[in-house]
């Protein structure tokens, strides 16, 4: 399998097409020899962005990915880590929002639990309405001048908080954000298909993705209730349990069922064809998986192989099913 590297937007950071991210699994659900394992696999393959966030099991999942990569005789220059300074940093008032304070102190936290002296990308996960924008980009611009970082992004961030950044950056001849990270698969694709086009063409803003199973749910593996081990078995992961159990959850895997046809023509399991239908918008320069075990990664990173097979007919079948 061949991974495509795209350019993150405008930047000249070529980053794989998709990418191995960290929530739930590393230092919560999963053993460490796993994470190891889906590290090495991921590279193998030629995946070379990691994405994590300070609060990713309350710091844990930072420190994990530091300790084995720095077990690793990889390269630094060969792979990208991505973090997120989250609107919640800690119980103090000041630990919270977006304020030069919070970015500058969540920032430098990370690197510590990392062991690194840069990111390559720092993520605003959220908006901070009660920061002003440009005390927002002054401190991420610092963090960049500082060398703690090369680029930052947004994360669920609305097109004109995006376009409000980058005026501001414009006004104040500070750092853009290079791109937004947020939710794209077969039940969320409003956000990419609806918004991110223009912004790409007028700001050149590049597209992290993430969910692209629906936290699993598009593997199909809900269809029968919730198997042991699955996330929304998860200490902590209720909320997944409920929405999967739920009346509308209850329908979409019925819905999700009358895919099965275009898998067997495929020849794929749901959660690659999920997968690739992500791949196939070219939109999405990064695409971001979770897995919970190595055999699942490599199941999603076939994906890849699939991808050029989804024809327009075929696409348009699914968007019908769906
Ligand atoms: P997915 O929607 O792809 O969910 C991944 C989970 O689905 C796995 O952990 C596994 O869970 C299950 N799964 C994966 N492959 C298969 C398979 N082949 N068959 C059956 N089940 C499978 O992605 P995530 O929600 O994990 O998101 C990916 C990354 O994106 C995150 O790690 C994080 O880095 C980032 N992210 C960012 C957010 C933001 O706000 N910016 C929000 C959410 C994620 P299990 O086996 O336990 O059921």
């Amino acid at each position: 399998t061949k991974l495509h590297y795209n350019n993150l937007g405008r930047t000249g950071l070529r980053v794989s097409r998709i990418g191995l991210g960290t929530w739930v699994t590393f230092a919560g659900q999963i053993d460490d020899s796993v994470a190891d394992d889906l590290l090495t696999l991921a590279y193998a393959c030629g995946i070379n962005l990691f994405d994590t966030a300070e609060v990713y099991a309350s710091g844990g999942a930072e420190e994990l990915l530091g300790r084995l990569l720095q077990q690793k005789p990889w390269r630094r220059s060969s792979y990208v880590i991505s973090t997120k300074i989250h609107q919640w940093g800690g119980a103090a008032a000041s630990e919270g929002g977006l304020s030069r304070k919070r970015i500058v102190e969540g920032l430098r936290d990370s690197l510590r639990r990392l062991r690194m002296t840069y990111v390559d990308l720092v993520f605003a996960s959220r908006p901070d309405p009660g920061t002003p924008m440009e005390e927002i980009v002054r401190a991420f611009t610092f963090c960049i001048n500082q060398g703690w970082a090369f680029y930052w992004g947004t994360s669920r961030w609305t097109p004109v908080e995006i376009m409000e950044a980058h005026s501001v950056s414009r006004q104040f001849n500070l750092i853009p954000p290079s791109a937004e990270q947020l939710e794209y698969n077969l039940l969320q694709r409003d956000k990419l298909q609806s918004h991110l086009p223009e912004l790409q063409s007028r700001l050149g803003l590049g597209a992290v993705t993430f969910s692209p199973l629906a936290c699993g749910i598009l593997s199909g593996k809900y269809e029968g209730g919730v198997p042991v081990g699955s996330r929304a078995s998860v200490p902590g992961y209720s909320w997944l349990r409920d929405k999967i159990l739920s009346e509308e959850g209850r329908l979409q895997q019925q819905m999700l069922r009358q895919l099965s046809p275009v898998c067997e023509q495929l020849s794929c399991s749901l959660a690659q064809l999920s997968i690739a239908w992500c791949l196939s918008n070219a939109d999405a320069h990064c695409v971001l998986l979770g897995a919970s075990c190595a055999a699942q990664l490599y199941e999603d990173i076939l994906a890849l192989t699939l991808a050029p097979r989804l024809t327009p007919e075929l696409l348009a079948e699914i968007d019908c099913i769906l």
